[in-house]
């Protein structure tokens, strides 16, 4: 207190000047401060922020894309999205948004744009073009443009199909049969293969002579194929583009056999058993439980068998017509068409997808031909089974085993033993089912283990288009 009178009384003639100085240079602080808070906000120099979706690398056709934008500070100006090939520029989009509020506060900050590319639309050529989106905010900089976010993605334009040939010829087929095209697909194909009715079968490199763009691919035709049924090479391209071409292949009616099948009180209580009691709702009767089993069981474990086959082995493993279980008779063959009667009353029916081979309970199976163990367990209505993979889509299947003698993963040549025969899943007996598939498609096995038929529907493929 004392003190501060005494420093007023000294500074006696500066006392009126002073607080005039200091106010006047607050306020010039003040508002130099405010100038340059102004400056820095309405001359702020951070570009707007934004991302692009999808990216693609290769345009076929029209593709909606996807931008968000945004700029926090002064807020988004305008967007202006063009499409530049060749010096040629295409404008594709362009929106300026309002400034509305002071400093734009109430301007739009973020945005999401959708556009579409359509290549053909645009009279695009093929080749190299860029997508560019500019988008300015209501920054002052920049001569007043405002700051630039400039987003440049470049894609190749490819609207032309990929070409696929057939090479090899006389294509013949029987109705559950199997057969091999040998192909030439153009350079820029990614996939190929064969199409019957929805049924993709995916081609491969012809491995003897890959400099010569050759690709061979294994297809069936499925037992329950039309006589009429249309067969297609397929393709597709780096950038998506397909084609799918008819190619002349004859095709064999089959007829398959019909057959009546008892289903005794009997042999329900000899098989039901066999199956976990998990599988069934209780107070199901035996036939329900039976039922449960020839329809959902068996689906299941078929679509588990397709699962298996989705990616084979590239190369060929297999060689020479596939081998017979030895000493063995046929106790029912590929495409059998069963109906079930249960006291006179037809209750269910199947098609039988193998052929069933007996000799002596509990024989020795071997393996039909050289291959890899892709499955070793038990499979449903299969009971415990063996499924090779020879190659390039071939695969064959061992059911019903007593006992199983290989590991997943396995190699196994031509004649191996793989196992023991019995009378597991659906079995009435003990015997063999043998089952032969391309690509996940049950075929006759009968024409892989005739070497006539694999000479006059494969070697002779094989060889001509050398
Ligand atoms: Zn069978």
């Amino acid at each position: 207190m004392k003190k501060s009178r005494l420093k007023g009384l000294r500074l006696n003639g500066l006392r009126l000047i002073k607080p005039r100085i200091t106010v006047a240079l607050s306020l010039a602080v003040i508002i130099s401060l405010l100038l340059i808070w102004l400056l820095m906000t309405i001359f702020e120099g951070e570009k707007p922020e934004a991302h692009l979706e999808p990216v693609p690398e290769y345009l076929s056709k029209g593709i909606t894309f996807n931008v968000s934008a945004s700029d926090l500070k002064m807020g988004l100006r305008n967007i202006h999205v063009s499409v530049r090939q060749d010096g040629l520029v295409i404008p594709i989009l362009r929106r300026d948004l309002p400034y509305v509020g002071l400093f734009n506060k109430r301007g739009v900050h973020k945005l999401e744009e959708e556009f579409t590319v359509d290549p053909k639309e645009l009279n695009m050529i093929q080749g190299q073009a860029s997508l560019i989106i500019e988008i300015h905010d209501f920054s002052k900089r920049r001569g007043g443009d405002g700051n630039l976010l400039l987003l440049e993605h470049k894609m190749v334009v490819d609207t032309l199909p990929p070409s696929i040939t057939a090479t090899s010829r006389g294509h013949n087929i029987t109705i559950g049969g199997s057969g091999l095209i040998v192909y030439r697909p153009s350079s820029d194909t990614r996939e190929s293969g064969v199409l019957v009715n929805d049924l993709f079968s995916p081609g491969v490199p012809f491995s003897r002579d890959p400099q010569t763009g050759l690709y061979i691919c294994y297809f069936a035709l499925p037992y329950n194929s039309k006589k009429d049924t249309t067969l297609y090479l397929w393709a597709r391209d780096r950038a998506d583009n397909e084609t799918k071409r008819v190619f002349s292949c004859y095709i064999r009616q089959k007829r398959f056999r019909r057959e009546k099948i008892k289903v005794s009180d009997r042999f329900l209580d000899h098989v039901i058993p066999r199956f976990s009691p998990d599988l069934f709702e209780p107070d199901k009767t035996k036939v329900e439980k039976y039922l449960l089993i020839n329809r959902r069981l068996r689906e299941e474990n078929h679509a588990l068998l397709i699962d298996l086959c989705q990616s084979p082995t590239e190369e060929k493993l297999w060689d020479g017509p596939w081998m017979r279980m030895k000493n063995a008779a046929t106790m029912a063959i590929f495409g059998e068409q069963r109906t079930y009667y249960y006291k006179g009353k037809a209750i269910d029916e199947t098609v039988h997808l193998g052929v069933d081979l007996a000799s002596l309970a509990r024989a020795p199976v071997q393996a039909g031909n050289t291959g890899r163990v892709v499955f070793a367990q038990d499979l449903g209505i299969y009971g415990l089974t063996v499924v090779l993979d020879h190659g390039q889509g071939l695969y064959t299947i061992y059911s019903h085993l007593s006992k199983i003698d290989v590991n997943v993963g396995q190699l196994v040549t031509k004649g191996d033993n793989i196992g023991i025969t019995g009378q597991t899943g659906l079995a009435t007996g003990d015997h063999l089912h043998f089952g032969f598939m391309v690509h996940g498609v049950f075929v006759n096995p009968i024409e892989w283990w005739d070497l006539h038929w694999i000479k006059d529907n494969i070697y002779r493929k094989l060889n001509v288009s050398r």
